[in-house]
This record gives C-alpha cells, structure tokens and sequence, in this order.
C-alpha cells in the first residue's frame, strides 16, 4: 500500500509511549487526494500480499532514525506549508500507540489521513473520528482473503473494518490492486456485487505497479484491466476509476 519509499519508519515502543520515528518523506501530492502532505511510514504488516511493493517494512521490527520529537519538531515548522500527515505502512493500524500520534499531529492544525488494509477492525474503529481521510485496500473477495495475504480469517477483519469506515460517513477512497495472476474476472465481480452489498458506490482499480514488488512471477507475467469487464463491475458500483 501506499507511496514509494523515501521513508519514515515508526516502531511501536512496547509501551504505549508514542511511536518512535525512522524517516519521513517530506512532501508529497499523490498519498491524500488534493491536499500536500507529508507520509509517516510505519514498520510492520503482518500480510504477505505477492505485490506489495514495501517488502522491508512487512517485519515487526526495523530500524529506528529519527524521534517522534524530531518529527513533531519538523512539523510545526511545516505550518502554512502542508495540509497534512498521511500515515502509511506496513499496515499502521497494527501500532495501538498511533492514536496518540495522529491526536498530537492534529494539535498541531494538519489534517490527518491513513492509508490502511483494515486489518485490525478495534484499532481502526477508535482512529476513526480522528481522521480526515482514509485510503482503504479491499484486496479480493472476502472469502479469498488468505489466498492474498496469507492470514486466515482476515477477509472478515477486513469487512468489518470497512462497514465500520462507511458507517461512519469518513472521506475515503477504497481501492483494489489488479494482476490477472491474483484476481481474474469472477473474482472482481464478487468484488463489486460484495461492496455494493456493503454500500460502496466508488472503486477505483488500481492496475499493478512493479516498483519495488520483489515477485518475480508477477513482474514478469502480463496484466490487463478489460474494458468490457469493467462495464460489467459498473452494473454493481457505478462509480469506477482505473488508474
Ligand atoms: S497489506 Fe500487503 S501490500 Fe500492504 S504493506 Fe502489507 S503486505 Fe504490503
């Protein structure tokens, strides 16, 4: 998920002290649509999905280079200057200690947005009414969940955490990853009659990035988005972008 590194890495301390910062990527257009933001990346995903292009901040553990003073210390000269934080991953909803973070960051005036896989529906559901925006990854049919990110059970986290999103009414943007390897057609349709189910009226496909993804197979292996098929998902969510 999430933009390339330049990075920020944040280790949860094991108290609830706040996150500890290893890098930051200072500006940025593209992680929190229409607003400047700096991306705060967080170490650790507990998923394993074939086109994850973060790979080295799928470990719980890595390596720390900057305080969370520091990076606060940053921020509040960035007044005026940005609109936003965007926390990014690895998954960040695995850090109880992140409400702290996006609470002290909202002091400071910026708007607060997450990037995340909904993994965790708990930690999510109290982030909620702190954030501005949220950029959620619906990965494949619920039921096919492991098949993606090797985690049993984790389709249903995952509904969970977006039925709570939408109840909600939180500015978001959920989007799926597309390589004809991992999803074929019938697999994009439940999709779409699923979140229809669920109340989603805009999807956006995002095609396959090879950038930083370390599965050779997939790298190598042709993908498409058909035009027809994505008639076909309009039946279900009206409001589909490709990108
Ligand atoms: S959820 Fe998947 S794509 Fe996102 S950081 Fe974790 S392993 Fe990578």
């Amino acid at each position: 998920m999430g933009a390339a590194l330049h990075r920020l890495i944040i280790i949860d301390n094991k108290s609830m002290s706040l996150p500890t910062v290893a890098g930051l990527s200072k500006f940025s257009t593209v992680d929190y649509p229409g607003y400047l933001c700096a991306v705060i990346y967080t170490q650790g995903c507990p998923c394993r999905c074939r086109y994850c292009h973060n790979t080295s901040l799928q470990p719980g553990q890595g390596s720390s280079v900057m305080s969370w003073s520091t990076i606060m210390g940053w921020l509040t000269t960035r007044k005026g200057l940005l609109d936003a934080v965007t926390f990014c991953g690895g998954e960040p909803t695995v850090h109880k200690s992140l409400l702290l973070a996006i609470k002290q960051v909202k002091a400071l005036g910026f708007n607060v947005a997450l990037h995340t896989s909904g993994l965790y529906p708990h930690n999510f559901a109290n982030l909620l009414p702190h954030l501005d925006w949220v950029g959620f990854d619906v990965k494949a049919p619920f039921a096919r969940y492991p098949d993606i990110t090797r985690i049993p059970g984790s389709g249903g986290k995952v509904k969970e955490s977006l039925e709570r999103m939408l109840s909600r009414n939180v500015s978001c943007e959920i989007r799926t990853t597309i390589h004809n390897t991992i999803l074929n057609g019938a697999d994009l349709v439940l999709m779409a009659q699923e979140l229809r189910m669920i109340g989603v009226s805009r999807w956006v496909l995002q095609r396959f990035n090879k950038a930083g993804c370390a599965d050779l197979e997939l790298i190598a292996s042709p993908t498409t988005i058909d035009g027809d098929l994505v008639a076909r998902l309009r039946a279900y969510v009206p409001n589909i972008l490709v990108r």
